[in-house]
Parts: C-alpha cells; sequence; structure tokens
C-alpha cells in the first residue's frame, strides 16, 4: 500500500471548489445569495461569454468588515453559523462558509467592500487561491466581486463546459429563480452588456413576476394561499388554460430558498388531475414557509434540494393552495360547498365536479400524500418518478413513447380475427387489385373491403409509420410550413439554448428555430404534418431526448424521429376525408407498411371465411 499522506491545502481546496463551483451559474449563484444574506435591497448582477470571463455582483448591504476581509475567503469561514445547534434552523442562504474560498482557488477574484458608515473601504485581489493584495480603498457601501477566467488553472474542469451561450442561459436561469424569490429586493441582470432582467424590488408579488416571466405567464396565473399550523404556502399557480408544456416555469422556494422537489410537483400536479390532459403542465411561483427547524437545508452541496421533517403537511400545504386556487377560478366555493352538481368555469373548461371534489377534498384528504409516499419508498426514485407520471397522467391515450408497453400487441385474441404478425403479404400491382373503403369507424379505423376480406387500418398507426420511414431515409426534403407570423415558444433558458445548439438537426426535421431573448425561441418553420399548436410541446419532448444524448446519437436520432412521426400523424380520433383514407389504405395493402415505428400492428384481415364460419354459412 502507498503510503496515507494528507493532502495539501491547496490540493484539498481544488477537489472541495469541485463540489460548490461546477460551472459559472453556480458562482452567481452563490454571489447572490452571499448578497441576499447581507440584507442587501438593490443587487446588480453582470457577466461576460456566459461569466466564463467575466462575473460581476455588486450590492448595498452590509459589506465586509477590513478585519474579516482575508477569513471571509478562508474555507469553512463564516458570519452565519456559530455552532452545530444552529445548524438545525438556518434562516440564512448561505451557511457552510465555503462558496468564497472555492470560487477563490478557481479563479481570480477583486473583491471591493465597505461597511455603511466606514470611513474607507478594502479592497482585495486573490488568483487561485493566493492573496496578491488587499489596501483600504474608496468605494460605495456593500460589496462588489469580480470573478474573472473561471476555471483557469484547472483545464480538465475547463473542457466541461459548455458554449458561452449555453452556459450564460445556466447563469440566466439561476439569476431569474433568485429574482423570483425576492420581491422586495431589486435585482438587475446584465448579459454582455444588455440588461435582461430587472426588477422592481416594491414588494410585491405580481409585479416582480411580471418583470421577470413576463405579461403572457402573469396573467395566466391564479393566487393561491394556504395555511395549517406547521406550513404556509403562498403564491401563484397557473389557470389550466395556460399550461405549458413542459415544467420549466415550476418554481418553488422553501423559506426563501429555491428547491427542486418532486414532492411539491407531484403535490401541484395532483391539483390539477382532472383538468389537464397528459403532456400539459401547470406552471406556479409557490413559497412554502414553515419553521427552519422542520428543514434539513444540508443535504445537497449546492443547497438544490431540501429534507422535510413532515413532508404530508407541505404536500397537502401546495395540493390544497393550488385545489383552492383552481376551485375559486370554476366558481366553486371552498367554504358552504353545496351539490349543486357540475361546475364548469366561465371559459367553457371543466374544472371540477361535485364528487371528485369531495371525493378530493372531504373523504380522504391525504389519499393524494399516500400515492407519493408509495411511489417514493419503492426502491429507486426513477420508478417512484415514473408511477407518479403514469398516476398523473392515467389517459388512456397517452402517446408516451419511451414506454413501449404502450404499444405492444393486445395479448387478447379472441376467436382467431387477428392474424399473426407479418400476416400482411406484400401485393403486387400487377394484380391490379381492388381496394374498396368502406368507411371510418371510431374515427379511429379504416375498414377496407380487398380481395376475399375486410380489413381494420389503424389510421394513426399508418400515418406514423409513413412519416418515420420518410424522415428515417433522409432522403428526402423535409416538409416545412413557413408560418405567417412566428410562434413563440417561451420553453426556459436550458431547452432554449440546446434547441439553438441543435439548429441543423432541427431543419432537418423541418424546424427553423431562432433565438428570441433569453428563455425563449422564435419558430418560423414547422414540418408540414404538425399542429401549430403541438409545436410547443413537440419541441419540449425534443428536448427531453436531445438532454439525454446528442442528435448525433443513432439511437437518440431514432427515437427522436419517432416522436415527430407520433406527433406528425393523424390523430386517432380525428375525422378523415375519404381521399386520405384511401391514400392510407392503398400504402398498407400494398404491403409498403406492416407495424407503426413501435412495433404495433397497422392492420388486421378478417377472411370471407371466418365470417363465413361466424354466421354458421359453412
Ligand atoms: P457563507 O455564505 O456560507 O457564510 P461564503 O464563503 O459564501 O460563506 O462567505 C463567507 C462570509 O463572507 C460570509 O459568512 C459573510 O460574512 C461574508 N460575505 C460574503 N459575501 C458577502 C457580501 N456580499 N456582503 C457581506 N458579507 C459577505
Ligand atoms: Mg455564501
Amino acid at each position: 500500500m502507498p503510503k496515507i499522506l494528507e493532502l495539501e491545502q491547496h490540493v484539498a481546496d481544488l477537489i472541495a471548489a469541485g463540489e460548490v463551483v461546477q460551472r459559472p451559474s453556480s458562482v452567481v449563484k452563490e454571489l447572490i445569495e452571499n448578497s441576499i444574506d447581507s440584507g442587501a435591497g438593490v443587487i446588480t448582477i453582470e457577466i461576460a461569454s456566459g461569466g466564463m470571463t467575466y462575473i460581476r455582483v455588486t450590492d448595498n448591504g452590509c459589506g465586509i468588515a477590513a478585519s474579516d476581509v482575508k477569513t471571509a475567503f478562508l474555507r469553512h469561514a463564516t458570519s452565519k453559523l456559530k455552532n452545530a445547534r444552529e445548524l438545525e434552523a438556518i434562516g440564512t442562504l448561505g451557511f457552510r462558509g465555503e462558496a468564497l474560498a472555492a470560487i477563490a482557488a478557481v479563479s481570480r477574484i477583486e473583491l471591493l467592500t465597505r461597511e455603511p458608515g466606514a470611513n474607507e473601504g478594502v479592497s482585495l485581489r486573490i488568483e487561485a487561491g493566493e492573496i496578491l493584495d488587499i489596501y483600504p480603498a474608496g468605494c460605495p457601501e456593500g460589496t462588489t466581486i469580480i470573478v474573472r477566467d473561471l476555471f483557469f488553472n484547472t483545464p480538465a474542469r475547463l473542457k466541461f463546459m459548455k458554449t458561452d451561450r449555453a452556459e450564460g442561459s445556466n447563469v440566466a436561469s439561476v439569476v431569474l429563480k433568485c429574482a423570483l424569490s425576492r420581491s422586495d429586493i431589486s435585482m438587475r441582470f446584465i448579459k454582455d452588456g444588455k440588461t435582461e432582467y430587472h426588477t422592481p424590488g416594491d414588494s410585491r408579488m405580481e409585479s416582480n413576476i411580471y418583470s421577470l416571466l413576463g405579461r403572457d405567464i402573469e396573467a395566466g396565473f391564479l393566487p393561491a394561499k394556504s395555511s395549517d399550523e406547521v406550513v404556509s404556502v403562498k403564491g401563484f399557480i397557473s389557470s389550466p388554460v395556460a399550461a405549458r408544456g413542459n415544467r420549466s416555469y415550476q418554481f418553488f422556494f422553501v423559506n426563501g430558498r429555491t428547491i427542486r422537489s418532486l414532492l411539491l410537483q407531484s403535490a401541484l400536479e395532483q391539483a390539477y388531475k382532472n383538468t389537464l390532459p397528459s403532456g400539459r403542465f401547470p406552471s406556479c411561483v409557490l413559497f412554502i414557509t414553515t419553521k427552519y427547524s422542520n428543514v434539513d437545508v444540508n443535504v445537497h452541496p449546492a443547497k438544490a434540494e431540501v429534507k422535510f421533517v413532515s413532508e404530508k403537511h407541505v404536500f397537502d400545504g401546495v395540493y390544497y393552495a393550488a385545489l383552492g386556487a383552481l376551485n375559486a377560478e370554476s366558481g366553486v366555493k371552498s367554504e358552504g360547498y353545496n351539490d349543486t352538481g357540475n361546475v364548469s368555469s366561465s371559459g367553457g373548461i371543466r374544472y371540477v365536479q361535485t364528487e371528485e371534489y369531495k371525493n378530493a377534498f372531504v373523504s380522504e384528504p391525504s389519499g393524494q400524500y399516500k400515492d407519493y409516499d408509495r411511489a417514493k419508498s419503492t426502491k429507486n426514485n426513477y420508478s417512484a418518478k415514473s408511477y407518479l407520471i403514469n398516476k398523473l397522467n392515467p389517459e388512456p391515450y397517452a402517446m408516451n413513447t419511451s414506454d413501449p408497453a404502450l404499444y405492444a400487441p393486445d395479448p387478447i385474441k379472441p376467436y382467431n380475427l387477428y392474424p399473426e404478425k407479418d400476416s400482411i403479404s406484400p401485393i403486387s400491382y400487377t394484380q391490379a387489385p381492388k381496394i374498396r373503403v368502406i368507411g371510418e369507424a371510431l374515427n379511429v379505423y379504416i375498414i377496407t373491403e380487398y380481395m376475399e376480406s375486410v380489413w381494420f387500418i389503424d389510421k394513426h398507426a399508418a400515418h406514423e409509420r409513413i412519416h418515420y420511414d420518410a424522415l428515417r431515409s433522409g432522403d428526402h426534403e423535409p416538409m416545412s410550413e413557413a408560418l405567417i407570423t412566428p410562434v413563440i415558444c417561451r420553453i426556459g433558458h436550458d431547452d432554449a439554448s440546446l434547441l439553438l445548439e441543435n439548429t441543423g438537426f432541427l431543419e432537418n426535421l423541418g424546424f427553423s428555430v431562432e433565438s428570441f431573448g433569453e428563455d425563449s425561441v422564435a419558430i418560423r418553420n414547422i414540418p408540414a404534418d404538425i399542429d401549430i399548436s403541438d409545436t410547443e410541446s413537440v419541441l419540449s419532448d425534443l428536448c427531453s431526448q436531445l438532454k439525454h444524448g446528442g442528435a448525433a446519437e443513432p439511437a437518440q436520432q431514432d427515437k427522436i424521429f419517432k416522436t415527430i412521426a407520433c406527433k406528425a400523424a393523424i390523430k386517432a380520433g380525428r375525422a378523415s376525408g375519404r381521399a386520405e383514407l384511401e391514400a392510407l389504405a392503398e400504402r398498407v395493402m400494398s404491403g409498403e407498411i406492416s407495424h407503426c415505428p413501435h412495433g404495433r400492428n397497422v392492420a388486421f384481415e378478417v377472411s370471407k371465411v371466418t365470417l363465413d364460419k361466424g354466421f354458421g354459412r359453412i
């Protein structure tokens, strides 16, 4: 065994830095949190080249005393925590005393700070953890930190950085969340010289949301509120009509801290259980307040997750806040609820029915949470998640392309009506067989007479296959439709930059995507067969697939083709014209198509013999 040595301080710092500082956005998050903790009322954040070369955060907070400036950059140096007992009830955003040390270890820092009322301030420069100089300086009250050349001394880390555009949009998304969390602080975010966000800091949640998320989102929000002895919830949730194709506008804050939480997400979505179709998600800005001692914030290196002492209370708090808001909009009164029957909203959308409401609200108030709890306690997180997703989207027609089981052929085969998988024998046109489309049943199945048989064709599956083959063959020009006015999809920073990195690939599919502000893209062309109202949901599906592997990966490409094909296919349930039915039947009968991309049969045959037997003719 090699001898065990204690790591040199500088190596230990670099390792520790890796946990706290992963990319420019993590630096910005830590610096803004420090500014918030300093009691500032105004915070300005400025970055250049995605934050890789330049980050500056200025606040008008309490400043750092000249005698403490050096200490602030030591690992585990904090003014926010004195002993282990205090760790149980943390009211500040920071507490580990690691951020400044970690950032300093991997960049070049300049700090200017002055305590209010102090005669002069201090200027300090640090490079890769080494203090270059420190001297008294005249400066405004508060603190300014400039971080240059992040990871200049850790080339391995530098390699993992994405494009400046992608890093910049990560930063923007962090700033957005911090700014949303505090309507009492005016924050300004400047990116490459341009102001991206500027919040009023007037302590009004509505004006804060308006300035950050824009008018459309704010207008679709309903106020939501609930409280019990443990948890209070306050904020806004989206009205069902304003639902989106993804979850990027779900913002949860626990005691002012932005967090990710499957618990909160599912509590919110359960409230919409009967009002949203699968694939549509509510948005929200919700503030959950509970005693500090009810939350453990010390469970994640970047403090992005928390643990609740009483998950059930928190779940119920969010669930009932959301349900109450939805019911208020649809005209249901929370108190004095009566049995007058179905309730529909003024806009004609059915929100909640008496029985559903009663079941959810009166008889088993914690039933919803139990579902979550049971799912969560299954061994791994992933299955808990998919359980929840299935629970939340119980629609039979949910086109969940990642779940092959949905497309598995039906195992029950009555009589011998169903042919074996490949029983559609190709028919050559020299026979010039006559195909007669009898009609369409249930808006799904084309009924066709052909030779000595009646054929049932699944319209959607057939269409899907045709599109899929066309995309896969790659040798056709994508059928693209130019939109008269571009569709603006507000899909969040991450997805927007992902799409912009893949414009070439998207063009081959028939989309043209352009940048449109921080968190949106403008779509000028869409594949001809995609419904314009599906644009955003198709793009957000594509994003989740692109995240799992680049567009260059064949397996991923194939999945993307399947998604597009599925969306482009005529949806089952929509009536089609005669010409369309005939064209589809012809392609299926010619043997060109026998299975949809997911392996389901496209057609099955009931032969004359079978029919005759069934009727006792033979
Ligand atoms: P933590 O925030 O966990 O305490 P940091 O490394 O982020 O650790 O900061 C160390 C200390 O430096 C803080 O505890 C605080 O006293 C001081 N500090 C950092 N940034 C600021 C700021 N913008 N204004 C005032 N004090 C600050
Ligand atoms: Mg801190």
